[in-house]
């Protein structure tokens, strides 16, 4: 079977490196030619460790090659992957424009039949648009499979989850078509749940819709933490270590961003609604992440007061660390905010770079956290990167002007900080 990755962007990327890895011959399609030209000479369009030297290797050995031509791309393969985008719609709905534009190419260029593999997030019953959509688009008849099959890779571990995943999601009406997929995966030992498309579609969202849910119920619970005086890394740990809960996605923070987590948990909403069926509960995780940044915002401000001419120094911008995605990071929200209360920011981020409309208000890009944190108020952690938690913080107290820090992911050793006489804020830290 001859694989292409139609999309080659995070998650397209990623798996058609890691298809090449498990022994497949693999190409990407992506209209987006200076991508496409950059994955061509082994560079990778964004930042994932690991993932660029495996690209190189896999080009080196023509494993894997690259197309700008979607007509030959289609025609010289079998099975075509859709990993194109589905951002989030002003209403919340998944925008399935770019699944829709794949689809038609598929239809109208395909020449013999086609094992569609729907890798995207898409809302339940997305499958069967797809099959519409590619069927509309032929010219004459020909036989074609869409099988839903959703990806769980993490931005920052992506190599490793793709290649050892903890579960793979078939979503298939056609056995045969399901087991080809199945086939794909063979050397890969983990549970294969073979289900129908529309539970294989919702399983996606329920999953980041779960993930969520934890974050936002510690958040909140942090909340009440801050007001009792009690440590929220305690209670995580008091109700982690029972097995039915899990320790995971329970560290109290400024909350969740990122390319799917906030447009998800905004998707299955919309679905549901659609179906008569309001999911009350996500409404409440929504709106605790979207306040969150706010939470935390008030108590600086009642730590530090009027913020106009005070320098703030952010450590990290991207929504997580490992990554330089900035799609919805909280980060963001807090700099616009601080720009808009008239405080000074100088940033930091060892990969991500801050966006121009920042940078256009005045927040400024320091090439070391030291950079950044020189002549500051105050810090304010915002993305958990290691660099941060090992760095010399003596140092850096000899350099700022207040020794105020601000832990937005409760990253940092508030013991030891103190103990070097450090203002220590956390979420939900004594
Ligand atoms: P992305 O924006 O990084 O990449 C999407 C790519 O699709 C872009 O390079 C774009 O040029 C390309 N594209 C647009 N139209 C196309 C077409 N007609 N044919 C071929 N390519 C086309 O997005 P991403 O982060 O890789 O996410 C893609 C999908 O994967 C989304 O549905 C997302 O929810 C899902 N997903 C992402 C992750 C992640 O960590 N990023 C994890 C799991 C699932």
């Amino acid at each position: 079977m001859k694989i292409l990755i139609m999309g080659t962007g995070y998650l397209g990327t990623t798996t058609a490196v890691a298809f090449a890895e498990l022994g497949w011959m693999v190409s990407g399609f992506d209209p987006d030619t200076d991508k496409i030209e950059a994955l061509r000479q082994g560079r990778l369009p964004f930042y994932e460790p690991g993932l660029e030297e495996l690209l190189r290797k896999h080009l080196q050995s023509e494993s894997i090659t690259f197309y700008s031509d979607p007509r030959t791309a289609v025609q010289d393969h079998d099975v075509l992957f859709l990993c194109v985008g589905t951002p989030p719609k002003a209403d919340g709905s998944a925008d399935l424009q770019f699944i829709q534009a794949a689809s038609e190419q598929i239809g109208s260029c395909m020449n013999e039949p086609k094992l569609v593999v729907v890798k995207s997030t898409v809302p339940p019953g997305t499958q069967a648009k797809i099959a519409r959509w590619i069927a509309n688009a032929q010219r004459a008849p020909i036989r074609f499979d869409v099988v839903s099959n959703p990806e769980f890779l993490r931005e920052g571990t992506a190599l490793q989850d793709s290649l050892h995943p903890d579960r793979i999601i078939i979503g298939s009406d056609d056995e045969e078509a399901a087991d080809r997929v199945r086939r794909l995966y063979e050397r890969m030992d983990c549970p294969i749940v073979l289900t129908t498309p529309t539970t294989a579609e919702l399983i996606k969202y329920a999953a980041n819709s779960f993930l969520a849910t934890k974050i936002s119920f510690m958040n909140e619970l942090a909340r009440l933490c801050d007001a009792l005086d009690v440590s929220a890394a305690d209670v995580a740990r008091g109700i982690g270590l029972d097995p039915r809960i899990g320790a995971s996605f329970l560290r109290a923070g400024i909350g969740y961003g990122g390319s799917c987590f906030p447009k998800d948990v905004n998707a299955l909403m919309f679905t549901a609604e659609q179906y008569g069926v309001p999911l009350s509960l996500l409404r409440q995780v929504e709106q605790i992440n979207r306040s969150q940044p706010a939470y935390f915002l008030n108590r600086m401000k009642s730590r530090l007061g009027n913020m106009r001419g005070r320098r703030i120094a952010v450590l990290g911008i991207a929504f997580k660390p490992g990554t330089d995605d900035l799609r919805e990071a909280p980060a963001l929200a807090i700099i616009d905010a601080l720009l808009e209360r008239g405080a000074s920011v100088r940033v930091h981020d060892p990969v991500a770079r801050l966006p121009v409309g920042l940078e256009a208000r005045g927040a400024v890009q320091r090439e070391s956290p030291e950079g950044a944190l020189g002549g500051a108020d105050a810090a304010l952690l915002c993305t958990e990167w290691p660099v941060y938690a090992s760095a010399d913080w003596l140092r850096i107290k000899g350099l700022m002007r207040e020794a105020i820090v601000f832990d937005g992911r409760n990253a940092l050793d508030a013991r030891r900080l103190k103990a070097l006489g450090f203002d220590y804020h956390g979420v939900g830290v004594r």
